[in-house]
């Protein structure tokens, strides 16, 4: 296979590549990244940065790497994954667990935090990490929930007739091989009052290859209504590669929404949002939550504060159809559901 890049040419990939071999294949290291990105090691150079990857170590799979423009520091798809020297810096009210997850945390590997869903931590792992992410401090190690756990973990909401809704989350759940997640859904699928099973996750976008035949025909023929949230941040994100996979997905009867976060230099620009949501539209995806980024120690460089994302917000809902405007959230911890943050005033 080849991977498809940004400009239209490609990049020859190993020949029998699955989404597994390609995985594996990815950038672990933030210098063979820039050397490949033909950027200077200077970027990375210094012990801040070292403490920086030792707390969250760099993940970036090479079909991803191959969107970003070489020569660009400052490409967005790079600064969503290069490590920088601002996250070792304590910021005031930055905290390593800003929604309380803890708090929620029903049992282990289950976070129980809204009425009727419920979210199942399927797997530590993602395919990609991201230097923003909010769960990067979570105890995945006290969480972790193995093949062997799925069952207890599940009685948590089968004793619970008020949950509707099962939420695969992570890390990322689309981690799990093929047979594994059919395994999981199956156990879902044996809860009569779950109706809805949703997946969030990056690797689709990330790793398009992912999205095999065997997972469709599995969402195909589950008696659960289900929906995939991606997590796609830019529009550069979205290649012809994606295309078929993801219109095989929906055709098969699985609702596509986007949830992105809003990020400083990242997609903090109307042009950017805009350009999103229309390719989301016409990748058949629907926007559904741009997050402010939670105040999580060693990300506040990518907040670009309240008053730019009302201003964006406000107009973005100037520009695009109502259904292409995705709702402006930030999750508040005790909160019975993410808040919306709406401008009232065109001033704003
Ligand atoms: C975001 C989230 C959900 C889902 O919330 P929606 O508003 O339905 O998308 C559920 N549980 C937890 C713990 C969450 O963080
Ligand atoms: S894919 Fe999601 S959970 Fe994983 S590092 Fe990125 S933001 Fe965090």
């Amino acid at each position: 296979m080849r991977i498809i890049t940004r400009s239209g040419s490609s990049v020859p990939a190993s020949d029998h590549a699955d989404w597994q071999s390609i995985l594996a294949a990815s950038f672990r290291d933030a210098g063979s990244l820039l050397e490949y990105l033909q950027l200077s090691p200077e970027l990375i150079a210094g012990d801040a940065i070292k403490a920086a990857v030792k707390q969250f170590p760099v993940l970036v799979p090479p079909g991803y790497a191959a969107l970003m423009k070489p020569g660009d520091p400052r490409d967005p798809l790079l600064l969503q994954v290069l490590p920088r020297a601002d996250e070792n810096q304590q910021v005031e009210a930055y905290v390593p667990d800003p929604l309380a997850e803890k708090h929620s945390n029903a049992r282990q590997g289950i976070i129980h935090k809204y009425q009727g869903r419920a979210l199942m931590l399927a797997t530590g792992g993602c395919a990609i990490n991201c230097r923003y992410c909010f769960r990067r401090h979570f105890d995945y190690s006290a969480n972790r929930l193995g093949r062997r756990d799925w069952q207890q973990a599940l009685e948590y909401i089968a004793t619970d007739s008020s949950i509707s809704e099962l939420i695969l989350s992570g890390g990322d759940p689309l981690m799990l091989q093929d047979d594994a997640l059919s395994e999981l859904i199956s156990l879902a699928e044996a809860i009569p009052h779950l109706t809805r099973l949703r997946i969030h996750s990056r690797l689709p976008v990330v790793i398009p290859e992912r999205i095999t035949d065997a997972l469709i025909r599995r969402l195909e023929m589950s008696r659960l209504n289900t929906v995939v949230v991606l997590h796609i941040n830019h529009p550069d994100e979205l290649t012809p590669a994606h295309k078929e996979p993801l219109n095989l997905l929906r055709n098969s009867g699985t609702w596509l929404l986007n949830q992105a976060v809003l990020l400083k230099d990242v997609n903090d620009d109307l042009m950017i949002l805009s350009d999103l949501s229309e390719r989301l539209f016409a990748f058949g995806i629907t926007p559904y939550y741009l997050h402010l980024p939670d105040p999580v120690t060693g990300t506040h460089h990518f907040d670009s504060g309240d008053d730019t994302a009302l201003r964006l917000h406000h107009q973005l809902r100037s520009t695009l159809p109502g259904y292409l405007v995705p709702q402006l959230v930030r999750e508040i911890a005790g909160e019975p559901y993410k808040i919306p943050y709406i401008s009232l005033t065109s001033g704003q």
